[in-house]
């Protein structure tokens, strides 16, 4: 950034902590402790809050608005006294210019409210990130909790790494995971469904918040995001495991999908996208996960194309 766009990015954070933040009611009534943080923007002391030593899995959320910030699988120990994580949610954090002129501020993307500061280049994680967040800004629910609030969707478009890079990209997407389903194996190793005989494709599963995002949004991103024409392939990888398919998890999600085929097929798409029931989900190897980001690559075999108006 030249200084004039530094100037232009404090100036903005300025107006930011100055423009007044309108409750909505569906937020949480904040406590005074918890108003010194998340509004005025205060600290909580070093080793008090109950999140700095707490390693359960789960997510944590905004104690203000409730949306989801953190996954506990970026959290690590960092001894400075906050909880500390290494990424966030993607689009669920905003980074601003502090007003002391030297460090970022983190806040909510929904609500604004204060979060803590992000510090890069400690080497503490290979992601080289620490988002310092204060435990009182936040709440945190476990896996159970999320499964009851977090909804699922699973997409087969190709080659999982493009199609996870896109959805993980969207607001109000809390993780997608690169998978295999629809084939007869357990647990399927990646050369087993490369072979093209277990039956299995390439597929993600996404995990959202249908508070922040609906089903129709990503299945419709889903089409624009892969070749939805293309018969047991996707641009350069060839095979029945890479065909376009959709697995729905209820009724609500087959009619979204099928008033979505319609419009494309209104509009001259042949689509070949098969819409079957989900059956089971299997994780894929740990480096298929987040292979665009972790290599900081883009992605070579898809590209978003608007198909719908
Ligand atoms: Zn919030």
């Amino acid at each position: 950034m030249d200084t004039r766009q530094i100037l232009m990015a404090m100036m903005s954070a300025a107006m930011l902590a100055n423009a007044e933040v309108t409750m909505k009611k569906e937020w949480r009534e904040l406590t005074k402790a918890e108003e010194r943080v998340i509004v005025d923007k205060g600290t909580e002391p070093p080793r008090t809050g109950k999140f700095d030593k707490f390693f359960e899995s789960g997510f944590y959320t905004c104690r203000r608005c409730a949306a989801v910030l953190y996954r506990s699988d970026n959290k690590f120990d960092s001894a400075c006294g906050w909880p500390a994580f290494d990424d966030a949610v993607y689009g669920a954090v905003k980074q601003v210019p502090d007003a002391d002129g030297r460090r970022t501020e983190i806040l909510c993307n929904n609500c604004g409210g204060h979060l803590g500061h992000v510090f890069v280049g400690e080497r503490l994680t290979p992601a080289n990130t620490r988002h310092c967040v204060n435990s009182i800004s936040m709440d945190f629910i476990s896996q159970e909790a999320a499964a009851e609030r977090l909804k699922k969707a699973v997409f087969a478009g190709g080659c999982f790494w493009g199609v996870e890079y896109y959805l993980q990209q969207m607001p109000g997407v809390i993780a997608v995971i690169s998978g295999y389903t629809g084939g007869r194996k357990a647990n399927p190793t990646y050369e087993e469904v490369c072979s093209g005989r277990s039956g299995h494709i390439e597929a993600v599963e996404v995990l959202y918040d249908p508070a922040l995002i609906n089903y129709a949004a990503l299945a419709k991103r889903f089409f624009e995001i892969h070749d939805p024409t293309q018969v047991d392939r996707q641009g350069p990888d060839k095979g029945e495991q890479y065909k376009s398919a959709i697995f729905y998890a209820d009724e609500e999600q087959k009619k979204i999908v099928e008033a979505l085929i319609g419009q494309l097929k209104a509009r001259q798409y042949k689509v070949v996208t098969e819409l079957k029931a989900l059956s089971v989900f299997y994780p894929a190897e740990l480096y298929h996960q987040d292979y665009y980001f972790k290599n900081k690559k883009t992605p070579f075999c898809h590209s978003p194309v608007s198909r719908f108006e």
